[in-house]
């Protein structure tokens, strides 16, 4: 074997949460993947170990200096009892190039995958059954040395932790309330934006709150330097369908490349769909709107897959879109990606991998 992941398994294997409350991000399994860095030595000792706290030294760079990355992704359970993973190349590509942001070592992706199949095999029980429920993935990457100057740390840990998650539309798909967001910003061309740094979302909390204090769920970001262009929603991407046509924001640095976005943006150009990667203002979708052009809006990310935009609120100005229902369009991607995650429609572009 290529790379020698030991196991040592639990003595102790928690009880299952009931499938119908597991909410997001609450219970986890009863292994997780580490993996350890130092400079002399790189990447070693990969190993699945029963889930338990993580020492930490008070100095450890990543508590004072913040390298610390993730990824998100899912395994589903299909009706014939498989598990399949959603292009999780793509995540463990996305993984190095955020680590390359933040001056951490990249791994290699073979063993990251290694380590996910090994991991989810393991665990393959954890995957609950009910259609739209999954067992969420969560590697993450952070800097362990005790050092309180200002530099790169020398020593990494590489974590994978488990979590079945229910399903993201427990009542119903519906279209949310999303405040466009003016004071704040999220993230700026030659910043973090386009990696999954932690440090993000830190950034991101207070507008989300304040959001939900004026009764909306999400934040629509604009570009920090204008505060005029479209950037996303939330931690998800964002596209609009306009006359027909479906913008949707360029990869520029600011912007995270979702996956789902990438996804969605095939299937369009699959059916036929017109779909243009450029700014838009949110004058010019004003302007759209006005004239009945603004047809559906939806943000995309793995958690919810696609999540329908029924209201965007911007200074003044209470846009109501598609009479807050979801639109066809965007129901029909929703059906496609997650038919094909839950391996109910063929998969003609290689997207599903099965974990044995
Ligand atoms: C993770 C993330 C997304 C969605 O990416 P997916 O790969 O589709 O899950 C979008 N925006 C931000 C800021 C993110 O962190």
């Amino acid at each position: 074997m290529p790379y020698p992941i030991t196991i040592t398994q639990t003595d102790r294997k928690k009880e299952k949460p009931d499938s119908s409350c597991l909410g997001f991000g609450r219970y986890f399994t009863d292994h997780m993947f580490v993996m350890d860095y130092s400079a002399e030595i790189g990447w070693h000792d990969p190993r699945i170990v029963p889930y338990a706290p993580l020492a930490l030294d008070p100095a450890a760079l990543v508590l004072h200096y913040g390298q610390a990355i993730f990824e998100g992704m899912k395994a589903y359970r299909t009706s014939d009892d498989r598990i399949l993973l959603f292009r999780p190349e793509k995540n463990a590509q996305r993984l190095n190039l955020s680590a390359a942001r933040l001056s951490m070592p990249s791994i290699d992706e073979e063993l990251f995958l290694e380590a996910l199949r090994t991991l989810i095999s393991l665990e393959k029980d954890w995957v609950p059954r009910e259609r739209g429920t999954s067992l969420y993935i969560r590697p993450f990457m952070f800097a362990t040395e005790p050092y309180l100057g200002v530099r790169a740390s020398e020593s990494y840990k590489l974590v994978i932790v488990l979590s079945p998650v229910g399903a993201y539309y427990a009542g119903g798909m519906k279209p949310v309330k999303i405040h466009v967001e003016s004071r704040y910003v999220r993230a700026v061309r030659g910043g973090t934006g386009f990696a999954k740094v932690s440090g993000n979302y830190a950034a991101s909390l207070k507008a989300q709150e304040d959001a939900h204090a004026k009764g909306y769920e999400q934040v629509l970001w604009l570009d920090a330097i204008e505060n005029k262009y479209i950037e996303e929603v939330g931690s998800m991407n964002v596209f609009f369908k306009i006359n027909g046509e479906v913008w949707t924001p360029p990869l520029h640095g600011s912007i995270l490349g979702g996956i789902t976005r990438d996804s969605v943006i095939h299937l369009l150009r699959d059916w036929g769909i017109p779909v243009r990667e450029e700014k838009l203002s949110m004058e010019d979708l004003y302007v759209a709107y006005t004239r009945g052009e603004l047809e559906e809006a939806f943000g995309t990310g793995t958690a919810a897959v696609v999540s329908p935009i029924g209201v965007l609120g911007w200074n003044d100005h209470h846009m109501v879109i598609n009479h807050e229902q979801i639109g066809e369009l965007t129901a029909k991607l929703y059906g496609t990606l997650t038919g094909i995650q839950y391996g109910e429609i063929a998969d003609p572009y290689g997207w599903i991998v099965e974990v044995e």
